[in-house]
């Protein structure tokens, strides 16, 4: 029997480059869809995932969490796709559904959640099965390589952003994928967005000021005006102290990140005042129900940078060393 092989990217071990191989497509599980990968989103996940800061991938492993792809083939007890739909699959991969967690809308903080790109074999390959119950619709106004920043940077943004939905002024430290985002839906709620970047990185502060940014300077410049709240993209744990300096009396820091160097000791006038240090975690199937609508409603265009599957280093390389704006996507 000829078996049928797919291109995909792998990671072997933590720290060494991913590798071009040729693997059976694999065929979906009951309750699963295979989905043909038509693009791919890179994410600054991946690359703790790669570094070994991540500690529990399922090795050899196929990265990619932010998948856009058409139904290929439907897996038992599976109902409400057809084959060619177009669908989008996220982080949150699976959920035990019974834990106390999953039981208050929480599922992001699972203890069994299962997660794409991570525990689940990702996209970054020709094919990829997902469980059904986390696949996403995709509204029609994107194409593939526009969805694909959607389903992490957009998401997980989103769900950052909502912890200061009554804010007037944003500061967002880092303005990649998911900054460039949600610049977009404070500007369209009337929000004011000041971005932070790495230093004397002003391609980046003039793509943010491109975007409605009424302010963009270096991480260690204090705003010209004092900030009701500001969300960390960057994993840069020694911006936690300049955040909350930056933010009023009653004002809330949110990290944003999945894994961030070590906090520097700090005063406690920095936190003083009634002043909010948190953090996000992963997403809910309902931030996507929310946040794709919304996004399509508004709406959100997204700066997407095209490589070739092949390409995935280069391009893991060029996020980590801030070489593009927007978001990076995979093609196979
Ligand atoms: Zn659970
Ligand atoms: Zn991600």
């Amino acid at each position: 029997m000829n078996e049928q092989l797919m291109r995909a990217m792998v990671l072997g071990e933590p720290g060494a480059a991913l590798e071009l191989q040729h693997l059976p497509i694999p065929a979906p599980d009951p309750g699963q869809l295979l989905i043909r990968v038509t693009a791919c989103g890179i994410c600054r996940t991946d690359l703790h995932v790669l570094d070994g800061e991540l500690t529990e991938p399922a090795l050899p492993l196929i990265p990619g969490h932010q998948i856009v792809g058409t139904v290929e083939t439907i897996g038992t007890g599976v109902s409400g796709f057809t084959v060619g739909q177009r669908v989008g699959v996220p982080w949150l991969g699976g959920s035990c559904g019974a834990c106390w967690y999953c039981r208050h809308d929480k599922e992001n903080l699972c203890d069994e959640a299962r997660y794409t790109g991570y525990q689940i074999n990702g996209g970054f390959a020709e094919y990829t099965v997902a469980d059904a119950a986390y696949c996403f619709e995709l509204p029609p106004r994107y194409d593939d390589l526009q969805a694909a920043p959607l389903l992490c940077a957009g998401l997980i943004g989103y769900r950052a952003y909502r912890l200061l939905e009554s804010a007037d002024t944003i500061g967002l430290y880092g303005f990649g994928a998911a900054a460039h985002i949600l610049a977009q839906l404070a500007r369209h709620r009337g929000q004011k967005i000041y971005a932070f970047t790495r230093e004397g990185d002003h391609t980046a502060q003039e793509f943010a000021r491109n975007l409605g940014a009424v302010w963009a300077g270096d991480s260690g410049q204090q705003p010209p005006e004092v900030l009701d709240g500001a969300i960390i993209f960057a994993p840069e744990g020694q911006l936690v102290p300049l955040a909350l300096a930056a933010v009023r009396k009653g004002g809330r820091v949110v990290c944003a990140g999945i894994h961030m160097s070590e906090i520097p000791a700090f005063s406690y006038d920095l936190l003083w005042g009634e002043r909010q240090l948190c953090s996000v975690a992963n997403l809910t199937r309902r931030d996507g129900l929310e946040f794709l609508p919304l996004a399509a409603e508004i709406p959100v265009s997204t700066t997407v940078h095209r490589y070739p599957l092949e390409q995935a280093n280069e391009a893991l390389e060029d996020l980590r060393r801030g070489r593009f704006n927007g978001a990076a996507v995979l093609v196979p």
